[in-house]
């Protein structure tokens, strides 16, 4: 019975050791990469740069706002 006690003990250690090592690599886990660069587009009626996903698409172009694509394709 000693025996048996002994053995409970000793798991219940392992698998304490176990969960504590993968909280720590957790902890170690490099921070998530950033997100990935946006590509850059150009208004075709002022040239700003912007981000691909704000750009208002036109028919001839890409442009920074409705505005500059209702100058540019009237
Ligand atoms: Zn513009």
């Amino acid at each position: 019975m000693k025996f048996l006690l002994f053995v409970v003990v000793v798991l219940l250690g392992f698998w304490l050791w176990r969960s504590g090592r993968q909280n720590d690599r957790h902890a170690d886990d490099p921070p998530a990469p950033p997100a990935d660069p946006q590509e850059m587009v150009r208004c075709a009626h002022c040239g700003v740069h912007l981000p691909h996903g704000e750009a208002v698409v036109g028919r001839i172009g890409r442009y920074c706002s409705h505005e500059h694509r209702q100058l540019a394709e009237p």
